[in-house]
């Protein structure tokens, strides 16, 4: 089974996990619809935010230390380098809808908070109570635990990030995530900051991370691998050495748990991960598979 590509045909959409290949299938069929890139990943992540068997993202997502799904988002335009984001909002589905809504209709790139919820409220959302019987139960039994904020068990945690490569050779992206079980309220992670969680650059190609947000973006994680694509590495190249930057700068050890994925221009895709064998979507016209990455040996 590859794990990284020469060249696939196009569109080509890539994403984390088991879980975004139904993703990746909606994004497809959205531009085979004759729709754009945008809305592609938007359709892409949006299945999985409404989906309540991930537990991670959106609608089946875990909470915060008091109980609360806390979303972050974002979005970004290859052709327009645009993109929107979103922090720490609550009661809005889909995040990544809204993340778009910041980059359309606001001179800015980046909403939180309170003010997310409410440009949301504002702009044709409705509020969504969220929270499964299930997470509630796990929340219960974590808070009689007396862990502090933020100790959550370990893989606790997932995000989608889907890139996409149009047939006219432009590229997009997204992300989406409840972010790490049991944060401390106001905790925003790795995924809707961009250059960390997401990075897309129409000249060179689209990287997205998931696993600890905070080994993510203390090193600006997405956007190295762009660079390191834009200095000539394949994909998955570029994503093993982002991580081998970051492992040389860790903690020893400390599990670092990061993992990173990638487009470029041509149609080549790669991904790599700190442990072993992360999982990640791959589909274009007549191929839909989760491949597993090579796991990147810490050697320090
Ligand atoms: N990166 C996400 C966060 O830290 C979680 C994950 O992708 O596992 O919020």
């Amino acid at each position: 089974m590859p794990t990284s590509s020469t060249a696939a045909t196009l569109p080509l959409v890539v994403s984390t996990w088991p879980f975004g290949k139904d993703a990746n299938e909606k994004a497809l069929q959205t531009l085979t619809a004759g729709r754009s890139l945008l809305d592609a990943v938007v359709e892409g992540i949006t299945v999985t935010e409404y989906d309540l068997s991930v537990p991670s993202v959106g609608a089946g997502g875990a909470p915060n230390a008091e109980g609360v799904i806390s979303l972050d988002a974002c979005i970004m335009d290859g052709p327009t380098h645009h993109c929107g984001s979103v922090g720490a909002v609550e009661g809005i589905l889909p995040a990544i809808r809204l993340a778009r809504a910041v980059m359309e209709k606001t001179q800015h790139v980046m909403l939180v908070g309170d003010g997310a919820r409410r440009f949301a409220l504002a702009n044709g959302f409705s509020h969504t109570p969220m929270l499964t019987d299930g997470q509630r139960e796990a929340w219960l039994k974590w808070k009689a635990q007396n862990a502090p904020a933020g100790a959550a068990p370990p893989d606790s945690h997932d995000t989608i990030a889907l890139v996409v490569l149009g047939a006219d050779g432009n590229l997009a992206g997204g992300c989406s995530t409840s972010g790490r079980a049991y944060k401390l309220p106001g905790r925003v992670g790795d995924s809707p900051i961009i250059g960390s969680g997401l990075y897309v650059d129409n000249d060179v190609g689209a990287a997205g991370a998931t696993g600890v947000g905070e080994n993510v973006m203390r090193f600006c994680g997405s956007f190295q691998v762009v660079e390191l694509m834009r200095a000539g590495a394949h994909p998955q190249e570029a994503c093993a050495e982002t991580i081998r930057r970051i492992q040389r700068k860790h903690a020893p050890g400390t599990r670092l748990d990061i993992n990173f994925l990638a487009i470029d221009k041509r149609g080549r895709f790669g991904a790599a991960g700190s442990g072993a064998g992360f999982p990640f979507a791959v589909t274009y016209p007549g191929f839909s598979q989760v491949l597993s990455s090579a796991q990147v040996p810490d050697t320090k």
